[in-house]
């Protein structure tokens, strides 16, 4: 039963992160998106513009996140596999000095000393490498990174992002396409945030509130660009 209720929990873990990283390129779609689209109607161009410059925002975001994205989860890897390598070789050439390493980091946890060679022993017996990736190094399979998987993960729910204030644009009148991309994006990421609060188990009225925010400072910050630069030209 033990057994059972821990495996439950690191699903619950691995599907946070799964979604909190999906939230979090939504996010960063819509915000980025529709700021873009707020500094250059801002700035009075026609409609058809406003779209092609969120469109290219669109793509752009999404390369940027993609690419962000693989390079960090890549590297982290990169440098998992070093670790495990090494690791590998120090337990085939030193298996008695890796015992006790093993051992003492049992005791500096606060377990007895003869219950923590104890331990060591049994893990090592059954399977030496995983036994130091876990406990020594802090790789579990939670953690281990998947490049592409991340890179998609980004790409797509940034692109689901920006495609919310994009058709904001397709809908609105001309005359009064900046308030209602501003409102309706504040609106989603208001619902994001409160997404990603209950995700994250915390305060969804927090969350929310932060988001609206920061949402409403780079609108209006980019807007004020975008009106500056269009009247200056
Ligand atoms: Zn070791």
């Amino acid at each position: 039963m033990a057994r059972h209720r821990q495996l439950a929990e690191s699903h619950f873990v691995n599907r946070i992160g799964w979604l909190r990283a999906a939230v979090l390129g939504a996010n960063d779609g819509i915000l980025s998106t529709a700021s873009l689209i707020v500094g250059v109607a801002a700035a009075s161009t026609t409609q058809n513009a406003v779209l092609i410059a969120g469109v290219a925002g669109l793509v752009a975001g999404a390369m940027s996140m993609a690419a962000g994205e693989y390079v960090s989860v890549s590297s982290q890897s990169d440098s998992e596999n070093a670790d495990l390598a090494r690791e590998r070789k120090e337990l085939s050439e030193s298996p008695e000095f890796e015992l006790d390493e093993l051992a003492e980091i049992y005791v500096k946890r606060g377990v007895d000393r003869d219950l923590a060679r104890q331990v060591a022993q049994q893990l090592t017996a059954k399977d030496a490498l995983s036994a130091h990736a876990h406990d020594e190094l802090g790789i579990s399979e939670i953690t281990t990174a998947r490049p592409v998987q991340a890179a998609l993960t980004s790409a797509v729910s940034f692109s689901v992002g920006a495609a919310m204030p994009l058709l904001m644009v397709v809908v609105s009148p001309a005359g009064v396409l900046v308030p209602i991309v501003s409102a309706a994006s504040l609106g989603f990421l208001a619902v994001l945030g409160a997404i990603g609060a209950k995700v994250g188990g915390a305060s969804v009225l927090r969350g929310t509130v932060r988001v609206i925010f920061w949402g409403a400072l780079a609108m209006a910050f980019t807007a004020g660009i975008g009106k500056l630069l269009g009247t200056a030209v």
